[in-house]
């Protein structure tokens, strides 16, 4: 499989506080299987196949690009894909675009009420959802396990030791371990949470090794998909300047917290930085039918 490009980006910013910043585009690497998703699948689709499994199965929201990759993943590697979507109201309304492409790669989409998905790590409710599915490799949300993490590994690779800082947007950790498990003495990781939570570093601290590695959890916008006029505005206007999409969930987020970052002066001049675009694009057409709603400006697509 070949490599993502890295693109350097030139902003009066970056150029004003010395700081070179590039961007591996991930989000290119496999079309339909975007990002840090197709990294994440990678090992566990091998194990799957090793453990002469024909269908996976795991859990999503309604916007989830997880489910979305997994769907496609199934198609591509010829598995039986199974979703179990949070939300029983879903199952009577249009299906949005991340749900109907999932439908049109041919995933299953079994969609569960709030309740029922809250038990989605209990023991009993995984063997109820194996008795009426069948034998399948069980995936969790997000996908991360250490299989996960053994593949975002590999978005590192030797020609990377030269960059000071590698950033990444955070959901569950699994990207934030890989390339913290891969990354060069003196590098430092930087993860930005995509989610508003307390006590989120600690206990990403209880399974992710290490002191090169620091989690900002100031630039979620005021929680996981929340995203206001500002942030629309930011990931436009970096698109129009730099000609790099983002999505509003994860890579806007960051790039949006690396650049204010910079502009407060916390990276020291001649500082080489290292942003991993995870991917997250297909999620711009569901943002766009709630900004529409809302009466907030769209993304451009
Ligand atoms: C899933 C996802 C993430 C979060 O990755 P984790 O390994 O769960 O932290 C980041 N960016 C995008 C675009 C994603 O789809």
């Amino acid at each position: 499989m070949s490599e993502a490009a890295t693109c350097e980006i030139d902003l009066p910013i970056l150029r004003e506080r010395d700081v070179r910043l590039w961007i591996r585009r991930e989000d290119e690497l496999f079309p339909g299987l975007s990002g840090n998703k197709y990294r994440k699948l990678k090992y566990n689709i091998r194990e799957m196949q090793r453990g002469g499994h024909q269908t996976l199965l795991t859990f999503g929201g309604a916007f989830s690009n997880h489910i979305h990759a997994v769907a496609a993943a199934g198609r591509q590697f010829g598995f039986r894909a199974i979703g179990v979507i949070r939300g029983d109201e879903l199952a009577v309304s249009p299906l949005n675009p991340t749900l109907a492409d999932a439908r049109d790669a041919g995933m299953h989409l079994h969609f569960v009420s709030r309740r029922d998905y809250a038990r989605r790590q209990s023991p009993e409710y995984l063997q109820e959802l194996l008795g009426q599915f069948g034998p399948a490799y069980l995936l969790p949300e997000g996908g991360t396990n250490p299989a996960a993490v053994r593949g975002c590994a590999e978005i590192l690779g030797e020609a990377d030791a030269g960059f000071d800082r590698v950033c990444c947007p955070v959901g569950t950790g699994g990207t934030l371990a890989g390339l913290a498990a891969a990354a060069v003495p003196g590098q430092q990781v930087r993860g930005y949470a995509a989610l508003k939570a307390s006590g989120l570093e600690a206990s990403l601290r209880d399974w992710i090794p290490g002191k090169h590695w620091t989690l900002s959890g100031e630039f979620h916008f005021g929680g996981y998909a929340r995203i206001d006029a500002r942030l629309v505005r930011f990931i436009n206007d970096f698109r129009t300047e730099t000609g790099v999409p983002l999505d509003p969930v994860y890579t806007g987020k960051m790039l949006y917290g690396i650049l204010e970052e910079t502009r407060r002066g916390q990276f020291q001049p001649g500082t080489r930085i290292l942003a991993i675009h995870t991917g997250g694009l297909q999620g711009i057409r569901g943002m766009n039918l709630k900004l529409g709603k809302k009466g907030l400006p769209l993304l451009q697509l």
